[in-house]
């Protein structure tokens, strides 16, 4: 077998694994990232978010043509050409992952196709889709390998009917009753999608309410929108059985909304959850250890039980979002490269694109509660708020866990028309400590939903101008 050196290894081209080969390259290293795929980009570029984002904004086109009837606007109904909406998707998606690949190119990092396997505690043997095997002998190594979508027993099929996200992704039609298995990010965003493209969709979530993760009272809004898109929403209910018949699946639903008999859909999309990419990697043989769930043992330099070798992304733990994947990748690349960091956020963006969307980061509520912290939650509704009245979207909030004694912001949540967009001055208000005070001091720009974080601090103060709360 041919055997070759690397300095940087990078394992897995998805948002962690390209930031991190990019970085240690433009640190001057010599990178060589590995990965399996047929395009740079992992999960998120090629099959999760950045597809799934483009399918949510046609969606969004169409909720938002047949909301304007409201106004006096008036749109005939959208005619979908599914090949060419399929066409629309994967050409979004080509132009980056193309992207990535170019950017690779210029910065010298060498890329290779292949699934690698680790061999030892610094070899990583590479087998190119031709069968070919070289033997990467590394310095350091940096394992990137994402997440699967999670099958459990019971709820696996033959792929034209029992869907992954991947397929739902791939929009091979658009089934007339479609059963969404998990009221999570995806169930939500995908389930969103097919709603508006016309499928007669049911959610069924096992938890008692929608998007377990996030403050009851930020789901709410979106709970009530969904009712009216969705076919039914079926809480603290289990599926636990999906069996095929000739023209469709039978589904056992257990639980407050379940019935004794199995009920009916065309296509089944299972969404409860992803599972780390860390089996048959040969991590055991490379001494890296795993936690009881699957993930890969890392400190908060993103190193593993085996010197030199590091782990970043959904690989390396929760939560399972991009944009920690790709933070995570310059900590990995500094402490290999000798320089001090740690990987210590105070806040980690988490954002739902559903319509509306829910995004919060710090602390929750619920978190909050459980701590035993002492903290005031203020809200403040969008209904008080000028732009998004204009937009016919008032049914949003903006809410703030602040700490009473120094006022400091320790969570903020936001539901409502963009507020994935509005979500980061909450985090950089938290990142860099600011209070109430402070954000209510800052003139945010008249009229915007920005303005509603700047209002909910006033709310905290005591003197939110277009929200009055009589003093207690
Ligand atoms: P999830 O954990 O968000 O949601 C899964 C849901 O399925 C949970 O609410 C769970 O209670 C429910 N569930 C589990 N088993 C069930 C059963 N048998 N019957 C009914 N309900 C059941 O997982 P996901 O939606 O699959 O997404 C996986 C991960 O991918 C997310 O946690 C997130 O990290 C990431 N993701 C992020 C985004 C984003 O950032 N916008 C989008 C998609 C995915």
């Amino acid at each position: 077998m041919k055997t070759e050196k690397a300095k940087v290894l990078v394992l897995g081209a998805g948002p962690g694994g390209y930031a991190a080969a990019f970085y240690a390259a433009d640190l001057g290293m010599e990178v060589t990232l590995v990965d399996d795929g047929a395009s740079p980009g992992g999960v998120c570029l090629n099959r999760g978010c950045i597809p799934s984002k483009t399918l949510l904004h046609l969606a969004r086109l169409v909720d938002d043509t047949r909301a304007a009837g409201e106004f006096g606007m008036q749109f005939g109904a959208p005619q979908m050409d599914l090949a060419k909406l399929r066409e629309w998707r994967t050409a979004v998606a080509d132009r980056l992952t193309s992207g990535i690949a170019d950017m690779a190119k210029t910065r010298k990092v060498k890329w290779v196709k292949g699934r690698g396997r680790f061999g030892g505690p610094n070899s990583l043997l590479v087998e190119a889709p031709d069968g070919e095997q070289v033997d990467y002998r590394f310095e350091s190594a940096i394992v990137a390998t994402g997440s699967l979508p999670a099958a459990p027993p019971g709820l696996a099929g033959s792929a034209s009917r029992i869907w992954d996200s991947t397929t739902a992704l791939a929009l091979p039609e658009i089934p007339r009753k479609l059963l969404v298995v998990g009221g999570g990010y995806i169930g939500l965003e995908l389930g969103s999608v097919y709603a508006a493209l016309g499928s007669a969709v049911t959610v069924v979530e096992m938890t008692a309410g929608l998007l377990p993760g996030a403050d009851p009272d930020l789901v709410r809004p979106l709970a009530q929108r969904l009712a009216g898109k969705f076919e039914a929403i079926l809480l603290s209910s289990k599926v636990t059985k999906l069996e095929e018949t000739a023209a469709s699946v039978r589904v056992t639903i257990e639980g407050a909304e379940g019935s004794p008999a199995a009920r009916e859909f065309d296509r089944v999309l299972v969404a409860v959850g992803r599972k780390p990419n860390t089996r048959d990697l040969g991590l055991e043989r490379a001494g890296v250890t795993l936690t009881g769930a699957g993930f890969i043992r890392t400190d908060k330099q993103c190193r593993t039980s085996m010197p030199g070798i590091f782990a970043i992304g959904d690989a390396a733990g929760q939560p399972m979002l991009a944009h920690k994947a790709a933070h995570e990748a310059r900590v990995a690349v500094e402490v290999a490269t000798n320089r001090n960091s740690t990987f210590e956020p105070k806040a980690i963006p988490a954002v739902v694109f559903t319509d509306p969307e829910v995004a919060w980061c710090g602390l929750t509520e619920t978190q909050a509660k459980a701590s035993g912290i002492a903290y005031k939650s203020v809200r403040f509704p969008w209904s008080a708020s000028g732009r998004a009245m204009s937009l016919g979207r008032t049914e949003g909030v903006t809410k703030l866990i602040v700490e009473p004694e120094t006022e400091r912001i320790l969570g903020v949540g936001i539901t409502g028309y963009g507020a994935g967009e509005l979500i980061s001055e909450g985090v950089l208000a938290i990142e860099a400590g600011l209070t109430a005070s402070n954000l209510a001091k800052t003139i945010h720009p008249h009229p915007t939903l920005s303005e509603t974080l700047m209002e909910a601090a006033e709310v905290f103060l005591g003197f939110s101008t277009h929200f009055y709360r009589p003093k207690r």
